[in-house]
């Protein structure tokens, strides 16, 4: 058990369910409580800290960036912004990057760029397609866009022009735009996360790029979560084989540091132009650094390859330990993105995890959601198995009907 006291901040916005543990350092995958108490980190700061903790060559980078040039604004250039933007863009096989530093922030400035593609070619009321149980993101844009009412209520009224149809059905998305001369783009994420770990298969993507040619959409494919090399590749909708023409990115691009940015290909490349979108931080060049520095220790350290390796070996893992317990629904997910579905509402195994020394989420309310640093090695995550099993075991034991 936790003895700890919960810590009180009275002056912070009860915006999130804090559990009582106040962690003040890591190493690698591991951090470290106020009570000195050791955790795996299968969470990684929801699936930001690529690097995992106090990456000795990112903490380098950094340090030396700090002290230099922190911050800017964008009246100026700075030497990391085009390496970064050329780094992504090679890996994307995409034209251009507008820097910004969150995944709410990349998404909203990929919704524009479709209501702005639209309009100029005449369409007044522009309507995007989005999907069940999708994530985009808390700004009053990007929740419209979500799929979950939780993540609307009381905000209404809602940003207009969405049209919502489910994941992995070609008809449904046939049926919803039929005809419909006001679509301008198609919004998904490659692995949808938030929503409970669900993949879209790889023939529905490879399928909607081809609807979005016929039909001039903009194919925008949010992989704010499920990009940087989580599944295996760069970005999760490569195993479709398949390009979009606008790509949102954020949480592990800068290993922990705030950095955001929307990719696009030579159909959205040139849409905005000065005036059109801004923000102060974006691009900034600590931001930039740290973006271009966890590229390159990605690439020395060959992390999409773990990411690949050491993920079928913990989904294997999990498999066998949990496949066929009454009470697990399914597992699944790609590489170091994971997810476990349960039968019921499970959230009060983050806490008892984080009592057995395992950080993790849980998401959608009864899945547990693993995406752990992309360095996490084979004995790590066998680590992970062995903490996280018996605790799922004694759980739907306690709550068996
Ligand atoms: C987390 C997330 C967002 C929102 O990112 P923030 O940085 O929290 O604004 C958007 N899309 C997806 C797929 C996400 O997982």
């Amino acid at each position: 058990m936790n003895t700890a006291a919960p810590p009180v901040e009275p002056h912070v916005m009860s915006t999130y369910a804090r559990l009582p543990i106040t962690l003040t350092h890591g190493r690698g995958c591991r951090v470290w409580d106020s009570a000195g108490r050791e955790y795996l980190d299968a969470l990684a700061g929801i699936a930001v800290n690529t690097l995992g903790h106090a990456h000795p060559r990112l903490v380098r980078a950094l340090q030396e960036q700090i002290g230099q040039l922190i911050h800017i604004s964008n009246y100026y250039h700075h030497p990391w912004t085009e390496p970064l933007a050329a780094a992504l863009c090679e890996r994307a096989g995409l034209d251009k990057v507008f820097f910004c530093s969150s995944g709410l922030e990349a998404n909203e400035a990929a919704l524009k760029l479709a209501r702005k593609f639209g309009r100029d070619k005449g369409v007044e009321r522009p309507q995007i397609v989005v999907y069940e149980r999708a994530f985009h993101g808390r700004s009053l844009a990007t929740l419209s866009a979500t799929g979950n009412p939780k993540v609307q209520a009381g905000f209404e009224p809602l940003v207009e022009g969405f049209i919502r149809v489910p994941i992995n059905d070609l008809e449904a998305l046939r049926a919803a735009t039929a005809g419909n001369p006001n679509v301008v783009a198609v919004f998904f994420e490659a692995i949808q996360g938030e929503g409970g770990v669900y993949p879209l298969e790889p023939d529905y993507i490879a399928a909607v790029r081809a609807l979005c040619d016929e039909h001039d959409w903009l194919l925008m494919i949010d992989e704010v979560q499920c990009g940087m090399g989580r599944t295996g590749k760069w970005f999760a909708h490569q195993w479709a084989g398949v390009r979009p023409d606008v790509m949102p990115l954020a949480k592990g691009l800068g290993s922990g540091v705030p950095v955001g940015a929307v990719v696009a290909g030579p159909r959205a490349a040139h849409i905005f132009q000065p005036g059109n979108h801004g923000t102060t931080f974006g691009g900034n060049p600590l931001a930039m650094r740290a973006g271009l520095e966890t590229i390159r220790i990605m690439e020395d350290e060959g992390l999409l390859d773990n990411a690949a390796r050491v993920g079928t070996h913990l989904h294997t893992q999990l498999w066998a330990a949990l496949h066929g317990v009454p009470g697990v629904r399914e597992i699944r997910g790609k590489g170091l993105m994971i997810g476990i579905e349960l039968d019921r509402p499970c959230g009060v195994l983050m806490q008892r995890c984080a009592d057995a020394g395992l950080l993790l989420s849980v998401t959608a309310e009864r899945v547990i959601r693993l995406v752990p640093p992309l360095i996490l090695s084979t004995a790590e995550a066998d680590e992970i198995v062995a903490k996280l099993v018996p605790q799922v075991r004694a759980f739907l034991d306690e709550t068996a009907a």
